[in-house]
């Protein structure tokens, strides 16, 4: 295609679009900790998906979807409620896009058991590459997901939706989730006088005789067109979980009202609403009293996603920062031959090494949960502390990723922009930073006895490399003492940075050696590239980092 030219001068030294890439192929970090965590068999179903979201189509999507922001349509012409959200028609693509590659599902089998094998492995591997391109529908995508194991705690409930939930198929019309050929699920948690603390929630729920009415609000309820939500609401015997689908069951719109949409940050593609249940009809989900307990089993699953979303986000700035420095030259030399900035590169692809084989790390832990009681534990144990850690350092990461692109790194056609914006999200919801590391610590008190076997699992994993020694003794330490919360972020922290040198030790021994001599051994500074790497390790790092 011939493009007119300008009459003043002529377009050069722009890097060009990183789109029309293999997202796996171009990922050494990825295709070797998927294989080391036993999803070896499974290369080219992910380079399939990884050219498919690698797509210059599929950027295209990502954008409209979130230039085009969702709108509430609370009202007809003539004043009847609606209640209805509208998106983009890119948003739905993407969502079908997901749904068809089972991104909402394939953990699970028809029955909702998890399907065993590799499953967490490899569905997290194209988790982190959809994220690479657009993070908002993934929202959907992954309650979705996560909500069966909270529906297991209702077999009759669970064996009704799985025939649904389990299809391939994304049906985003308005109708009762069982005429559709797929649904999605929600969760509603959050209310205005507490988010974390659950316990506050104010929203009642009656018993009547085919069900619940269901009176109050939520401060915070996401993808309001899902076909359904786990709702938490006080019931006789306290705190209780609750399927609140759209459609009552004689068919007739549940009453469930949208107040707003949330104006946010980032995450434009997705909707967060705030609404109100004025007796809207829901059923029990576990027993009454054991909300918390219910809905924990999907938050688990959820925080994984937020983990797993994080290190995409970070290994897409990487990429398009490494892609912009090969290709743009300043004071006659590429950007990526500078050694200033080699340092800023190659230290930033170090941390997304580890973050990847860590995250993965912990896919595996969940994969062998229901059979290993030491791998259950590293989940209890790690997932919070793997959230906390991934989360918490995507938005510096991406601020990083964005100064490398310069001035086009700032301004919204760069995806890089896009993604700083999405990346603190998944720091706040479903647990924010504290919580989690009061998590890790009750992890630590209610089952010390597994979390100190992970703990020395982890000792064992990362043998000889620099300061890994010391920092388990700092952990251990650290937890025991009386006054461990005041201390808690930084033995949390300690305690992912553990974890990513033995996860990476395994997947790759070359880098786990500069990741421990750079944040174990010393901590890191607080900007990238303020590290001592020897040039090999430069020369390697970046060289896998994109080929
Ligand atoms: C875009 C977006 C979408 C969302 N979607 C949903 C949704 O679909 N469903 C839903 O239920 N919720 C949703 N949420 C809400 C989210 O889960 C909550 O905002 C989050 O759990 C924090 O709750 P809060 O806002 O009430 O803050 P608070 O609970 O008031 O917490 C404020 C701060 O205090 C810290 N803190 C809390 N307790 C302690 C403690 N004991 N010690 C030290 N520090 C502490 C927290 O870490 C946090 O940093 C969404 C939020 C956002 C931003």
């Amino acid at each position: 295609m011939t493009r007119p030219v300008f009459a003043t001068h002529d377009v050069f030294n722009q890097s060009p679009p990183f789109e029309d890439v293999d997202l796996f192929a171009v990922d050494a970090s990825l295709k070797e900790a998927v294989v080391a965590f036993g999803g070896g068999g499974a290369q080219t179903e992910l380079s399939d998906f990884g050219r498919h979201w690698g797509s210059a189509a599929m950027a295209a999507r990502g954008r409209a979807a979130n230039e085009n922001t969702p709108k509430l349509r609370t009202f007809d012409s003539r004043g009847n409620r609606r209640d209805e959200v509208e998106f983009h028609p890119a948003y739905h693509e993407l969502m079908a896009h997901s749904a068809h590659a089972g991104v909402h599902n394939s953990t699970w089998d028809a029955q909702g058991k998890p399907a065993g094998g590799a499953s967490e492995v490899l569905r997290a591997a194209k988790f982190y590459m959809a994220s690479q391109v657009e993070t908002g529908h993934l929202c959907p995508i992954t309650m979705t997901r996560a909500s069966v194991a909270a529906l297991a705690s209702q077999p009759d409930l669970l064996a009704k939706t799985m025939p649904v939930i389990a299809t391939r198929a994304y049906d985003p019309s308005f109708a009762p989730w069982w005429e559709k050929r797929g649904m999605t699920l929600g969760m509603g948690m959050t209310e205005k006088q507490g988010g974390t603390d659950v316990r506050a929630n104010m929203t009642r729920a009656e018993r009547v005789s085919d069900g619940y009415r269901i009176t109050g609000h939520k401060w915070f309820m996401s993808a309001p067109m899902c076909d359904a939500f786990l709702v938490l609401a006080q019931a006789g015997e306290g705190l209780t979980c609750f399927f609140m689908p759209r459609f009552a069951p004689d068919g007739s719109v549940n009453a469930i009202q949208f107040q707003r949409l949330k104006d946010k940050l980032g995450n434009r593609s997705n909707a967060s609403s705030e609404v109100e249940f004025v007796g809207a009809w829901a059923e029990r989900v576990g027993e009454e009293g054991k909300g918390i307990r219910t809905i924990i089993q999907m938050v688990q699953l959820t925080r994984q996603d937020c983990a797993i979303a994080s290190v995409g986000l970070m290994r897409s700035g990487l990429a398009h920062a490494l892609h912009h420095a090969r290709h743009r030259s300043v004071f006659q030399k590429h950007l990526a031959d500078q050694p200033l900035m080699r340092a800023v590169l190659a230290d930033m692809a170090l941390h997304v090494e580890a973050s990847t084989a860590l995250m993965m790390r912990l896919c595996r832990a969940f994969d062998h949960t229901p059979d290993d009681p030491l791998e259950a534990a590293y989940v209890r144990l790690l997932t919070p502390a793997i959230k906390y850690w991934t989360c918490k350092s995507a938005p510096p990461f991406l601020f990083e990723a964005m100064e490398c692109l310069g001035g086009n790194g700032y301004v919204e056609e760069s995806i890089v922009a896009r993604h700083y914006r999405e990346s603190p999200v998944n720091a706040i919801w479903e647990g924010s930073g504290n919580v989690m590391c009061l998590d890790v610590l009750r992890a630590l008190s209610r089952e010390a006895e597994a979390a100190m076997a992970v703990l020395q699992g982890l000792s064992e994993a990362s043998h000889g490399l620099p300061g890994a020694a010391e920092a388990a003794t700092f952990i251990g330490k650290a937890f025991r003492r009386p006054d461990s919360e005041r201390v808690a972020r930084l033995a949390v922290e300690k305690l992912a940075l553990l974890a990513a040198a033995a996860a990476l030790n395994k997947v790759m021994p070359k880098s786990a050696e500069p990741f421990a001599a750079t944040r174990l051994a010393d901590s890191h500074a607080g900007m990238y590239g303020a590290v001592d790497l020897a040039e090999n390790d430069t020369r390697m790092l970046l060289e896998r980092a994109l080929p």
